[in-house]
C-alpha cells in the first residue's frame, strides 16, 4: 500500500533515506542537551526503541560541548536542530551526521545579512563535515517576507519557502539535503507537503505533525497525516511527536513502525466523529530547550482538567520553552508556555501574564470558562 517513491537517496552516515530505501523512523532527544547523562541516556533508550535517527537540539557553547562527548559514547546516526544561533553549526558538524535549520529563523540574527548567504554558510559546514542537511519548515514561524508575498494564503507561502531554501541549495551545488514541513494540524501538513512533492518530486520528505500532543489524540491527528501521504508515496522518514514522559520517549518509535506497518499493510483507522469540531490540544514533545522539567505534568493537568470543555471547538496550545513558545501559541484560544519559574498565559496574541506553576491552572480555567461563556452569549 505504500507506492514506491520517486525521490533521490540520500545518505545521512551510512544510512539511506529517499528512493527505495526503507523509511526510517526518528525522533529527538527531550532531555537538556548540556545534561549529558540524562541525554546519554534518552539517545540509548531511542536508540533501543529502534531509532534510525536521533535529533538533539543545541542552543549553547555548553550544549556543543556536551554533544561532543555524547558522541563520544555512542554510534548512533545523529542530528542536531539549530534554531535561532545557526552560526553554532561550525562547532557541531564534527560531531553529528546531519544538521536541520529552520528557514524561518534565519533571519532572527545578523539581520543585514541575505538568507543566501547563511544558508550558503550553513551548507558549506554540511559538505566539510559529511553531514546530511534537513531544510526544517515549522508552518509555525515562516520568515515574514513569505507571509507577506502570500497574505491570505498560509499553505502557499510555507510550500513557496520550502521551493525557495531547494533552489538556494541546489545552486550550491549540494544534493544530500531533505525537506519537512511540519504543523499541529494535519490537514495542513497533507495539503503542504502533497503541493511540495509536486513541485519538487525529487526531493525526499521527513514528515511530521509537529505539537500533536499527548496521545492518544496526538496519534490520531499523526496517523491522519501519515496515512494520506504515505499512501501517495510521498514521505522517506518520519516522527511522530508527542509529548511523553522522558523514559517513555521510545514509544514515538514504536508507534512510528506501526503506523508504517499499518499503512503498509493497507489497515487505514476512521478517524472518530467530530474529532476536529471539539477541544483541541496541542503540546510540544519537548526539547532540549524546555525550560522546566514540570512541562509534561503541566501538559496533562490542563488535558485532565479541561475534559469538561471537549465538546467546544477551541484550540489550547501548552509550548516547553521561550524559543518557540511565544510564536507557537499565537493561533491557540489560549496558549500557555514554559519558563523556569512561570507559565506564560496567552489569550490569541494578547499576552495575559505569568503565573507560577502553582497558580495556572485556575487561571487556565477560568479563561476557557470565560471564553465558553462569551460564545453563548
Ligand atoms: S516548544 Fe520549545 S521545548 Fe518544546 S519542542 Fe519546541 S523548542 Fe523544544
Amino acid at each position: 500500500m505504500i507506492p514506491p517513491r520517486k525521490t533521490r537517496t540520500i545518505r545521512i552516515r551510512d544510512l539511506a533515506v529517499g528512493g527505495s530505501a526503507p523509511i526510517a523512523v526518528q525522533s529527538m532527544a527531550a532531555t537538556r542537551t548540556r545534561d549529558e547523562v540524562a541525554t546519554l541516556k534518552q539517545v540509548r533508550l531511542l536508540e533501543a526503541a529502534g531509532a534510525d535517527v536521533i535529533r538533539i537540539a543545541v542552543d549553547s557553547k555548553e550544549d556543543v560541548e556536551a554533544l561532543a562527548r555524547i558522541r563520544g559514547e555512542t554510534r548512533a546516526v545523529l542530528s542536531v536542530d539549530l534554531q535561532e544561533n545557526y552560526r553554532l553549526a561550525a562547532q557541531v558538524a564534527p560531531f553529528v551526521d546531519k544538521v536541520r535549520y529552520n528557514p524561518g529563523h534565519l533571519h532572527h540574527h545578523e539581520k543585514t545579512k541575505p538568507v543566501e548567504d547563511k544558508v550558503a554558510f550553513l551548507i558549506d559546514v554540511a559538505a566539510q563535515h559529511g553531514c546530511a542537511v534537513r531544510i526544517g519548515i515549522n508552518a509555525g514561524s515562516i520568515a515574514p517576507a513569505y507571509d507577506e508575498r502570500f497574505p491570505d494564503d498560509h499553505v502557499s507561502a510555507i510550500v513557496a519557502c520550502a521551493v525557495d531554501h531547494c533552489a538556494i541549495v541546489d545552486r550550491l551545488g549540494f544534493a544530500n539535503y531533505l525537506v519537512s514541513i511540519k504543523d499541529s494540524d494535519p490537514r495542513l501538513v497533507i495539503d503542504a507537503n502533497a503541493r511540495f512533492a509536486a513541485e519538487r518530486p525529487d526531493v525526499p520528505i521527513h514528515l511530521g505533525v509537529t505539537e500533536a500532543g499527548m496521545p492518544p489524540e496526538g496519534i490520531i491527528k499523526t496517523r491522519i497525516a501519515f496515512e494520506q501521504l504515505l499512501s501517495r508515496g510521498i514521505g522517506d522518514t518520519l516522527r511522530v511527536s508527542l509529548t511523553l514522559p522522558f523514559d517513555d520517549k521510545g514509544k514515538e518509535i514504536a508507534v512510528g513502525r506501526e503506523l508504517l506497518r499499518d499503512i503498509e499493510e493497507g489497515r487505514f483507522r476512521s478517524v472518530p466523529p467530530n474529532f476536529f469540531d471539539g477541544l483541541n490540544i496541542i503540546s510540544c514533545p519537548s526539547c532540549s530547550r524546555v525550560e522546566n522539567e514540570q512541562f509534561i505534568e503541566l501538559a496533562e493537568d490542563v488535558k485532565r482538567l479541561t475534559r469538561y470543555a471537549q465538546e467546544h471547538k477551541l484550540t489550547i496550545a501548552i509550548m516547553g520553552c521561550r524559543v518557540n513558545g511565544p510564536g507557537e501559541t499565537d493561533d491557540a484560544d489560549l496558549g500557555l508556555w514554559c519558563g523556569p519559574n512561570f507559565v506564560n498565559l496567552k489569550k490569541g496574541e494578547l499576552e495575559l501574564g505569568a503565573f507560577r506553576y502553582d497558580e495556572i491552572l485556575p487561571r487556565l480555567v477560568q479563561e476557557l470558562d470565560a471564553l465558553i461563556a462569551a460564545r453563548r452569549d
